[in-house]
Order: structure tokens, then C-alpha cells, then sequence
């Protein structure tokens, strides 16, 4: 199906993680420690759970620690807030992470920015999101950062191209653009309002779609040879897997998308895997700069 170049984010994430793996270790040897990753959960969220689990996972598997606090859902904001003090506080701890979304009766943003921002290891701080929009050292949101390796990737300099990012939050669409046009991309935002969405993805070089709504890019959106990143993740009925059956989609239609695009990221396997990987990145990377220690390769 489709004469597009599939953009294998599930083996380009495991080099980053067998490298990551590798940097610890000259670390660990040089330094006599590995760097420190905290992970927040708060209720019993099953995504979250799972994302929680693998990221503990994959922090252990690549040598470094990793600290897993597990709260109850009816955990007042103020107990939440008094735990990341004492994160914040702890010289083995360089990253902190608060998996999102949290209950209701707690203010998100206040929680996201009591984190010390040299510990954001998700790049959700404001004081990392006005670093990366002014060009400063920010630690960036991983899941863009994911996107970026992808494209630096596929096309090298990504330089003059015009870039369309369909979806603006502060998690992907907005870090997203900002990184595009930190690469000197040319750089177009597009959101529910947009007036011609198609007519806009149509004039991208690279179209970044995140969404949230299943396959809603269509392969007549795209202009051909495009370079297409799926960020969307969405699990919808499937039918032909038979009753009651599941199964992840993007935000992009794969196969009227890959007959015309010159790549493309797949769902599941292609941005995904790379969310994990780049906040493994961040908290050495935080890790180095807090600690002055010299940032491996
Ligand atoms: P949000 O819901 O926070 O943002 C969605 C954005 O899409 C909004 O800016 C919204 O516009 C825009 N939008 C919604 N409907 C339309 C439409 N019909 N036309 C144009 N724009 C529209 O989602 P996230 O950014 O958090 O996530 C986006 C997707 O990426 C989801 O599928 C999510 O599951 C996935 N995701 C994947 C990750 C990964 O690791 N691969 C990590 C994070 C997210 P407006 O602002 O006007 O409302």
C-alpha cells in the first residue's frame, strides 16, 4: 500500500535509547552516578498507568534511577505540590515528569510550574516554553523533540521548507512550531478555526498533524513528496478484527496519505516510540547541566 517511505519511529527509537544506554554509562563511569528520573502519577488512569510503567521501564533499562510515585486519585493539590518540593530538593533527582492528565480538583499549570525548570524534564515549565520561544536552553517537550529527530532524520537541513503544524496545545502544536522555526522552517499554525485547512496542508513541505481526531488528513491534503509526521493517537472500532475489537489511528488517513507523500510516520510505530526515548534524553541532559557534568555525544 502507498509508494511513501515509512519512517520506522519504533527502530530509530531504540538506537536513541541503545545510545542513550551507552552515554550513561561513560557517565556513571566517569562520575560514579547515573542520572535520576522522578515519575509522578496521580489516580488510576489505565493509559497513564501504562505510560507511567514504561517510562520506569525504559529509565531502568537504560542505566539510570528511577523513582516512581504513585498517588491516590483524591491526593489534595497541596500534598502533590509538597511532593514536588521535596523532588525538587533531591541532588538524586534530575528529572521530574507529572503524568497528565491530572484529576480535576487539581490546577494542572500550578503543578507543571512549581517543578524546578531545570528538572522539567517534559519542557512544560513556562520558563522552558519562553526559553524555546526565544531561543534560549530550554528543555523541550519530548514528543515534538521526538518529531524533530525524525525530520533531522529523513531530510537533514530542514532549513527553507515550509512547515504546516495542524493543532496548537502547549504540549505538541505550539513547542512544534516553535522547533520548526528555530530550524528555520517557514512556518504555518493551523487550528479549529482555520478557514482552509486542506488548502493549508497542501502548501507544506512537511505537515506535522496533532489533532486528536482519527484520520482527519486526507492524501488529497498533501502535496506530493511531503514529508508527513503523525502525532495523533486515537483508538477507534475496528470491526474487521470482529466484535468489540480496537485499534490506533492517527490523525492522518495512512492510505490515501501514503500514495502521495514522500514519507510518512505510521500509528502505531512511528512517533510514538519516540516520546519515551527523548524524555530519557532530557533527563540526562538535565542531569549534565545541573550536575556540570560534560554532556555525552
Ligand atoms: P489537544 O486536544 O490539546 O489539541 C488539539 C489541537 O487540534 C487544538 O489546537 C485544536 O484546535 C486542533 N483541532 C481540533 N480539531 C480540529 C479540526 N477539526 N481542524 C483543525 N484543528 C483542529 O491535543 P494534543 O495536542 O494534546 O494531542 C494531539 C494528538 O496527539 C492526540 O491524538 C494525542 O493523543 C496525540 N499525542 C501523541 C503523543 C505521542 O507520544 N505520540 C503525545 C501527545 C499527544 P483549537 O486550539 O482551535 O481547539
Amino acid at each position: 500500500m502507498g509508494t511513501a517511505e515509512i519512517i520506522d519511529g519504533k527502530a530509530f527509537a531504540a538506537g536513541l535509547r541503545e545510545r542513550i544506554g551507552a552515554a550513561v554509562g561513560g557517565l556513571k563511569a566517569k562520575y560514579g552516578t547515573v542520572p535520576g528520573l522522578a515519575v509522578v502519577l496521580v489516580g488510576e488512569d489505565p493509559a497513564s498507568q501504562v505510560y507511567v510503567r514504561n517510562k520506569g521501564k525504559q529509565t531502568l533499562e537504560s542505566g539510570m534511577a528511577s523513582f516512581e510515585h504513585k498517588l491516590d486519585a483524591s491526593t489534595s493539590e497541596e500534598t502533590l505540590l509538597k511532593l514536588i518540593a521535596d523532588l525538587n530538593a533531591d541532588p538524586a533527582v534530575d528529572g521530574i515528569l507529572v503524568q497528565l492528565p491530572l484529576p480535576d480538583h487539581i490546577d494542572s499549570q500550578k503543578v507543571l510550574d512549581a517543578i524546578d525548570p531545570e528538572k522539567d524534564v517534559d519542557g512544560f515549565h513556562v520558563v522552558n516554553a519562553g526559553r524555546l520561544a526565544t531561543g534560549g536552553d530550554a528543555l523541550v517537550p519530548c514528543t515534538p523533540l521526538g518529531c524533530l529527530l525524525l525530520l533531522r532524520d529523513r531530510l537533514g537541513s530542514l532549513s527553507g521548507k515550509h512547515a504546516v503544524v495542524v493543532g496548537r496545545s502547549n504540549i505538541v502544536g505550539k513547542p512544534m512550531a516553535a522547533l520548526l522555526l528555530r530550524e528555520s522552517c517557514t512556518v504555518t499554525v493551523t487550528h479549529s478555526r482555520t478557514a482552509d485547512l486542506p488548502g493549508e496542508c497542501r502548501r507544506a513541505d512537511i505537515l506535522v498533524a496533532a489533532v486528536g481526531r482519527p484520520e482527519m488528513v486526507k492524501g488529497d491534503w498533501i502535496k506530493p513528496g511531503a514529508t508527513v509526521i503523525d502525532v495523533g493517537i486515537n483508538r477507534v472500532d475496528a470491526p474487521e478484527k470482529g466484535d468489540g475489537k480496537t485499534k490506533l489511528v492517527g490523525d492522518v488517513d495512512f492510505a490515501s496519505a501514503s500514495d502521495v507523500a514522500g514519507a510518512i510516520t505510521p500509528v502505531p510505530g512511528g512517533v510514538g516510540p519516540m516520546t519515551i526515548a527523548c524524555l530519557l534524553r532530557n533527563t540526562v541532559e538535565a542531569a549534565c547541566r545541573r550536575r556540570g557534568w560534560e554532556m555525552p555525544e
